[in-house]
């Protein structure tokens, strides 16, 4: 673990060129990167994190690189988005030009693209100058990273090189947006929300998937971000059977916490509580550090959904049933 500095850049530009991986903080979650242009490092990727082969990686590049060197038919709405958005947590999807190697997006014939806002990230890219492949820095299906910390939690001594850049301030996976289409399509909710990108693309659908349907965003169909301890998910309306769980937990000796935000918070008594904040940006950028703390200190997560559900909590929901419900 290296703060980033000339010293920590140039060592990842070594690993990089040569076929290995480094871990890198983004303003959403830690990326596990590898060079885009290099076939086993890419798959080094899926099998250090034990990835499903067929899950496509997000290609990384800095904020001048020109992105025409690796997709095609930009769409107006698409350039609106990006002046918008990026660099920010945006990930777009694009007709791929076949640049990168085929195993980043798993032989699908577009690719996923995102220019992050973190500092650090943009530090570590501008010094690479090559697209980085990279999926969270996290053992597959396992809680998202949002520390150099997580990173290291995850995988020991098996990542040579992890760059610190502190907490991540955004706390959940960027939006990830096909723009493939007349109209750009949310495939996985995050932080710039299907109404910030109606706002500036005119329209904006969200991609939910029909029986017998080819599954558009692969990642959506397998479990995701599940902590090492028991979880139950209850609704904000019914939080008092949330607090009868937590006694019952208490009276068999078993070592509950209620996860929740701050106003739910307020109705749980003296129960222990996994604060996750105020705002719908606080408690994104708090939901994995929670889930993480949970599993150390809990035998039972007890989630109790938050009464707002638009906006930002979409993503959050989103990840809250998948490690929790
Ligand atoms: P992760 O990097 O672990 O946050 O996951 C990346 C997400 O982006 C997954 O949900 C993938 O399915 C999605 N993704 C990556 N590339 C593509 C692509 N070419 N088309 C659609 N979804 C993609
Ligand atoms: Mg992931």
């Amino acid at each position: 673990m290296l703060p980033v500095d000339g010293r920590s850049l140039s060592l990842a530009k070594k690993i990089l060129s040569e076929g290995r991986l480094v871990a890198f903080p983004t303003e959403t979650v830690y990326g596990l990167g590898a060079d885009a242009f290099n076939d086993s490092a890419v798959s080094l990727i899926y099998r250090t994190k034990g990835r499903p082969s067929d899950n496509p990686l997000i290609v990384h590049l800095h904020k001048d690189y020109d992105i025409s060197r690796l997709v095609d038919g930009i769409p107006d709405y698409a350039r609106a988005l990006s002046a918008a958005f990026l660099p920010g947590p945006l990930t777009m999807v694009y007709k791929s030009r076949g640049a990168v190697c085929p195993a980043v997006s798993c032989g699908l014939d577009t690719l996923a693209v995102r220019i992050p806002s973190h500092p650090c990230a943009q530090a570590f890219l501008k010094y690479v100058d090559i697209p980085v492949a990279a999926p969270s820095a996290n053992i597959s299906k396992h809680v998202s990273p949002v520390t150099a910390g997580h990173v290291y939690d995850d995988f020991k001594g098996k990542i040579e090189l992890i760059l610190d850049g502190g907490k991540c301030s955004g706390g959940i996976e960027s939006t990830v947006l096909d723009c493939t289409g007349k109209v750009p399509c949310v495939l996985r909710s995050g932080l710039v929300t299907r109404d910030m990108i109606a706002q500036v693309a005119g329209e904006c659908d969200e991609y939910i998937m029909k029986d017998g349907e080819r599954v558009r965003s692969p990642g959506m169909k397998y479990k995701h971000y599940s902590p090492r301890c028991k979880t139950a998910l209850f609704a904000y309306a019914d939080r008092m059977q949330a607090l009868r769980l937590y006694r019952e937990c208490d009276c068999r000796g078993e070592r509950a916490y209620i996860m929740c935000d701050r106003q739910t918070a307020a109705d749980m008594g003296d129960a222990r509580i996994l604060d996750l904040g105020g705002d719908e940006r606080e408690v994104a950028a708090n939901l994995y550090d929670r889930l993480r703390e949970g599993e150390r200190v809990a035998d039972m997560i007890i989630a109790v959904a938050p009464l707002k559900q638009d906006g930002v909590m979409v993503g959050v929901m989103n990840r809250l049933t998948k490690a929790c419900g």
